[in-house]
Order: C-alpha cells, then sequence, then structure tokens
C-alpha cells in the first residue's frame, strides 16, 4: 500500500519504549507503523526522533483576566506559537466571570477558536458562578458537548468560590463526569486542600481532583501523602517551577514580566518538582501560558504595584524543548517518561486518548520530528507577549518538523498551516473518573494515572 505520506527512519518514542519504525499516514491518520514502508510524499527522518505533538492541558489564550486584562495572544498566534514548540493540541480555558451566563461564554470562546486556531483544541470552563441554572443546565450541558473538566478558583476575590460552593461544583462534576481542577495557590491552601476538603470532598462526592501548578515540596508532599491514602489527587506543574527562581523576579520593575501565582521558589522547590515528576506525584508538565504584554504587566509604567500587575508568564512553545534540555539531555528523565509528561497523560487526563498523544495505527497524525543534536539560543518566541523569560538559555534538541492531523504545518522553522485549520475536540470522561462511573467502561491499560512509569 502506498501511503500518501511516510515518516522513514526516525526513532519513535512513546510513554512506554522507543524503538525504530516508519510511519504511515493515510488523510489524518496514522495508517501503518513499520519498515520500508511506500509513500506518495516521505520525510527523511533519519537521525531524528519522532515523538506525539505535545498536548497542553493548561493554558490560557485569548481570555479576559478576573481584572479585566486580555491577554497578548488570540487563539492564531498562541496556537502557532505552540506549534512552533512541538505541540499540537490545547485545552485553554472558556472563562466564566462571576456575571456571565455559562452558555453564551462558551458559544463565544468557541467562535473565536474556530476561526483561528492553527492546532486543535479542547476547552476547560473556568467556573465563577455556579448558580443554580449554571450547576443544573449550564453545566450538564457544557459536559454533553465534550467540554469535561472545570476549574475553580480557591483564591482571588473575583473568582474564588466558597466551600459550599466548591462542592456543589464537585458534586455535579461526579454527577455528569467532568474532573475538577483546583486553584489552590500556595502549600498553605493546598496542605488545607489535603487535609480538609479532599478527605471532605472524596468521601462526600467521590470526585477526583487535579491541583493546578504545584510549585512547592510541601505541596507535592501533601499530594503524595493523599495519593498514599487512597486519594485521587493529580497533581501539575509547569516549565517556570522547574527553570526559574525568585532570583528571576528580583531585577526591578522588569521583574513584573516574571510575576505569576503561584511564584517561582528556589532550588530546593525545583528539585522537589522534578522529583515530584520522577514519581508520578506531578502527572502532568503543563505551560500554564498566561500572556500579558508591557502594558498588562505594568499598565502604571513604574508607579504599577503588584496588585495591579495581569499574572502569568508565556511558555506555550518553550514548554517541550525546556524539558527536553534539561530533562531528557541532562539525563533526569528518559525519552518515554518526556512523552508521557509533555503528552501522553494529558490526553488521558483529559479524555482525548488515544486520538492525541502517542503514535500508533488510527491515531491522530500529530507529530512532531525532533532533531536532538540541534542547539538554539532563545531569542524571542513567536506569541505576542513580547518577551520571554527564557531568553538567553541554550536548548539543545529541537522540533523542526510538526504535523497535525497529517499535515505538516511547521517545516524547518516555517510555518505552513492556514488560520483555522485546527478543530474542537470534544473531549470523552477522563480517566481518573473511569473507575468511578459505572456508564464508563474500566479500560486497563488506559489507568496510567495510578501507578508511576517505571523505567
Ligand atoms: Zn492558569
Amino acid at each position: 500500500m502506498t501511503h500518501d505520506l511516510v515518516i522513514r527512519g526516525g526513532t519513535l518514542a512513546t510513554a512506554e519504549k522507543t524503538f525504530r519504525a516508519d510511519v504511515g499516514i493515510q488523510g489524518e491518520r496514522i495508517s501503518e507503523l513499520g519498515t520500508g514502508l511506500q509513500g506518495k510524499r516521505v520525510i527523511d527522518a533519519s537521525g531524528k526522533l519522532v515523538l506525539p505533538g505535545g498536548v497542553d492541558s493548561h493554558c490560557h489564550i485569548e481570555q479576559l483576566s478576573s481584572m479585566g486584562v486580555m491577554t497578548a495572544d488570540d487563539f492564531y498566534s498562541a496556537t502557532v506559537s505552540a506549534a512552533h514548540g512541538g505541540t499540537t493540541t490545547v485545552i485553554p480555558f472558556c472563562a466564566q466571570h462571576r456575571a456571565d451566563n455559562l452558555q453564551t461564554v462558551l458559544k463565544d470562546y468557541h467562535e473565536r477558536a474556530r476561526a483561528k486556531a492553527v492546532i486543535d483544541y479542547g476547552f476547560h470552563l473556568i467556573i465563577a458562578n455556579p448558580d443554580e441554572p449554571t450547576l443544573r443546565e449550564h453545566l450538564p450541558e457544557a459536559i454533553r458537548s465534550g467540554v469535561r473538566s472545570f476549574k475553580i478558583f480557591m483564591t482571588y476575590e473575583r473568582t474564588r468560590l466558597h466551600d459550599e460552593q466548591i462542592l456543589d461544583v464537585m458534586a455535579a462534576a461526579r454527577k455528569h463526569g467532568a474532573l475538577v481542577m483546583v486553584h489552590a495557590e500556595n502549600h498553605g491552601m493546598i496542605s488545607w486542600l489535603a487535609g480538609r476538603m479532599v478527605k471532605q470532598g472524596n468521601k462526600l462526592v467521590d470526585c477526583p481532583i487535579l491541583i493546578v501548578h504545584v510549585s512547592t515540596n510541601d505541596g507535592i508532599e501533601a499530594i503524595r501523602q493523599a495519593r498514599a491514602r487512597g486519594l485521587k489527587v493529580l497533581g501539575e506543574t509547569c516549565p517556570q517551577y522547574l527553570f526559574l527562581t525568585a532570583k528571576d523576579i528580583d531585577i526591578g520593575m522588569q521583574g513584573a514580566l516574571f510575576c505569576c501565582s503561584p511564584p517561582p521558589r528556589d532550588e530546593a522547590a525545583q528539585e522537589a518538582c522534578w522529583r515530584g515528576l520522577k514519581d508520578g506525584t506531578l502527572h502532568v508538565y503543563s505551560s500554564d501560558h498566561a500572556p500579558y504584554g508591557l502594558q498588562g504587566k505594568l499598565p502604571k509604567g513604574d508607579k504599577t504595584t503588584f496588585k495591579e500587575m495581569a499574572n502569568g508568564v508565556p511558555g506555550l512553545e518553550l514548554r517541550l524543548p525546556l524539558l527536553f534540555t534539561y530533562g531528557v539531555g541532562a539525563g533526569r528523565i528518559s525519552l518515554p517518561e518526556f512523552v508521557n509528561l509533555t503528552a501522553t497523560r494529558h490526553a488521558q487526563t483529559y479524555g482525548i486518548y488515544p486520538r492525541k498523544g502517542t503514535i500508533a495505527v488510527g491515531a491522530d497524525a500529530d507529530l512532531a520530528i525532533w532533531d536532538p543534536e540541534k542547539s538554539v539560543v532563545v531569542e524571542q518566541t513567536r506569541d505576542q507577549t513580547g518577551y520571554t523569560p527564557y531568553k538567553g538559555r541554550k536548548l539543545k534538541g529541537w522540533p523542526v518538523t510538526v504535523l497535525s492531523r497529517g499535515a505538516v504545518i511547521v517545516e524547518d522553522g516555517r510555518l505552513s498551516a492556514e488560520r483555522g485549520r485546527g478543530k474542537f475536540l470534544a473531549r470523552e470522561a477522563s480517566d481518573a473518573l473511569r473507575p468511578l462511573g459505572r456508564d464508563v467502561p474500566e479500560v486497563a491499560q488506559l489507568k496510567a494515572w495510578e501507578t508511576p512509569l517505571e523505567l
């Protein structure tokens, strides 16, 4: 059989193993893995790595912050930037503000993403107003449409929920099959969460949760202990907690550019994050891309106070290259672990596996061909923030060619993707929910979240 496209002679990696094979692609999907495959078009990948395209399950795109600041990236610039860094799927947030109708919010995000995204995308919902119509009608409807994860905040005046509201949302999530992501901000709150809400929440409503952007040893330890007690708590960390410290921010007003919450800590916290990734306490590694330009960061110039700065740093494009250099290149993690942390577990946790996040016959041909020897000194990324916290870093290993659903969208650093080609992904229930829901079949091979990967 002659495939539409063959990627020949590369070393493939999945979350389980690395192996040599050609990849045959027919239309948008992987049609065969083997040797000596024939294609109408052939991409030579000898000496290169062929990895699943990254899945970034935590990023903020074209989203109005609770303070009313618009992110610098829209769905075009953010997804272009992601593609250049080897990421082929994003799951950003649809943010409900207190006065918003959830249905209207969702419709609005769909319209904007549909017109601009160059890679596939799903959505999480940020719930700021879990009132009666939201809980009874709008949330179940959103879940049915494939938006199967909610984020709630335990902090920030304009978005935080009370305990009763948190339990309301968790109960709705449990009933209709959605994953709850918790912004628990700092170790005090994470400990509180692990010690109190996790206990209550799991016993009352039996609802797995994912704690986003964990950054401290105490926070990781609280999750580790909760998991040891059998609770379904997943942790997430981000590049800023592995590759930045408080010292990076301590540079005067320009430090505002590095300001994110929680903030980067110290070397000991970085080590704790690496350990957490290694032993599975931290389940996924996401960017938390929250792009604000100078206008959002320093709205009053040098007179801007800490409370007036938009929080967040860009990371969509460099998330994978950073982890490749400092993780795989430095021998801290293996290539399968890299794939698991950047793609596979995201796809499993958010219900798009095995369509996304792996290399297998039948899966979408979302692939990144990496040149492990290519050195890049970070200058500027392709997002619209106008800066990167990682400027000047020397990275080794880069995704030179990127495919999305069988189409080459980045080749030798050049974009060849049309605006609006990305498609919405209606997601299935999270694997974290599978053992709970009677209506959801148990799939043994998908329970990677339970055990750290042995290598
Ligand atoms: Zn975030």
